[in-house]
């Protein structure tokens, strides 16, 4: 009876598609074989992966899909990058360079290194924008550096990181460059050729693929350690059965970006300035975090003056966004990127993102602006007065 929450949280995770199911469908009826079978179930598995990995290779641009490892996801993806290139270049005493912003996945698998390897680690800092100086990490270098972990959009903000301006400082020195892509391959933003990264990670599910698989590519000829041995499977980088369906549904979600006709980001876009458009208007005093042109096309966050939003968030029952970022959520922790942007405690918690979609419609985006806006001036009833 009661419609459902229009869904404004495609930072978070993105609803499958409909093409995607339908491909990842017969891996999960009939076609239950496991690739590394010589029979006949086994040989239609393989051919699946082949064809998914060629559909992410395309993707991302890389040169061939023997630089593509699938894996549970982007966090799995971060780790096998960070700890792997990291102990392959130096078992013990190295120093990896990454930034104030990142993926929880990325700062927790840069601390392992420094808890049990004996690695420092340098976190280089962002402007208000939330964005990266290269000089600076250019300034962050030692002699011992071995990998710089720079993400290329950031989940809560959506700022976009000069990755290219990076790589010129990190290629001649032999450096590793890797970045967390997971946010940005729905946009068809990552081309790993053009920003000369060594590594990106992915996620499906950012992509409306499913759940629970993702990928790593590794540029051919930079040196790794696998980090889950055992049966041999991605070529000795990721052991364990791989999960068939899966990889089928990501490589199907990769083919649905790169044969769009009419790139969606511009529709994007569009939906998410009149939603911002909109807001900064009808709630005065309201701010729009991250970068205000180098950002993701679908984000939107926002400090409201004078509320708290997980309380706005938990009167709009008509909206399903989130606070801050849906990592931190619940955690009760001000959100780590927004602090390192500037913002004092008060404002972080005043904070929400709206995460606009390729399933998100015109009729969506006004309804949300009608609705946030009553909402807020409920809960702050003279909002000029509280900012
Ligand atoms: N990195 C970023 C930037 C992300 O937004 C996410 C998902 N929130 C991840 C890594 C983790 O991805 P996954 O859910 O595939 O492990």
């Amino acid at each position: 009876m009661s419609t459902p929450p229009i869904y404004l949280d495609h930072q978070a995770t993105t609803p499958l598609a409909k093409g995607v199911l339908e491909a990842m469908l017969p891996f999960l009826i009939s076609e239950h074989g496991n690739p590394s079978s010589s029979h006949i179930y086994g040989r239609t598995a393989a051919r699946a992966i082949r064809a998914a990995r060629g559909q992410v290779r395309d993707l991302v641009g890389a040169k061939s899909e023997l630089e593509i490892v699938f894996t549970s996801g982007a966090t799995e993806a971060n780790h096998l990058a960070i700890v792997g290139v990291a102990l392959a270049a130096r078992p013990t005493g190295g120093h990896i360079v990454t930034t104030v912003i990142e993926h929880k996945s990325v700062l927790a698998a840069c601390q392992r290194l420094v808890d049990h390897h004996g690695y420092s680690l340098t976190r280089v800092g962002v402007d208000g924008y939330g964005r990266v100086d290269p000089a600076e990490v250019a300034a962050a270098l030692t002699a011992n550096t071995v990998l710089v972990s720079v993400m290329h959009s950031n989940n809560e903000i959506g700022t976009l990181q000069r990755l290219a301006a990076i790589a010129e400082i990190t290629a001649p020195r032999g450096i590793a460059l890797h970045t967390d892509a997971a946010q940005s391959a729905d946009c068809g933003l990552l081309d790993v050729a053009e920003l000369r990264v060594d590594l990106a990670s992915l996620s499906a599910h950012k992509l409306h693929g499913p759940k629970g698989i993702g990928a790593l590519y590794i540029r051919a000829g930079t040196r790794i350690t696998a980090q889950q041995t055992g049966g041999g499977q991605e070529r000795g980088l990721r052991a364990g059965t791989p999960n068939v369906p899966a990889i089928v549904g990501f490589g199907s979600a990769a083919h649905l970006i790169t044969s769009d006709a009419i790139p969606p980001p511009t529709r994007i876009r569009a939906l998410r300035d009149r939603l911002q458009d909109h807001l900064l208007t009808s709630i005065p005093g309201t701010t729009v975090n991250g970068h205000p042109i180098r950002r993701l096309p679908g984000n939107l966050s926002l400090t409201l003056p004078g509320i708290e939003a997980t309380d706005l968030l938990n009167r709009l029952t008509g909206i399903a966004a989130s606070t801050g970022s849906a990592c931190n959520t619940g955690s009760g922790e001000p959100s780590h990127v927004l602090t390192a942007i500037g913002l004092t405690r008060d404002q972080a918690r005043a904070t929400l993102r709206l995460s606009i979609g390729r399933t998100t419609t015109r009729a969506d985006i006004d309804h949300a602006a009608d609705l946030i806006t009553r909402t807020t001036h409920a809960l702050t009833p003279d909002p000029t007065s509280a900012a």
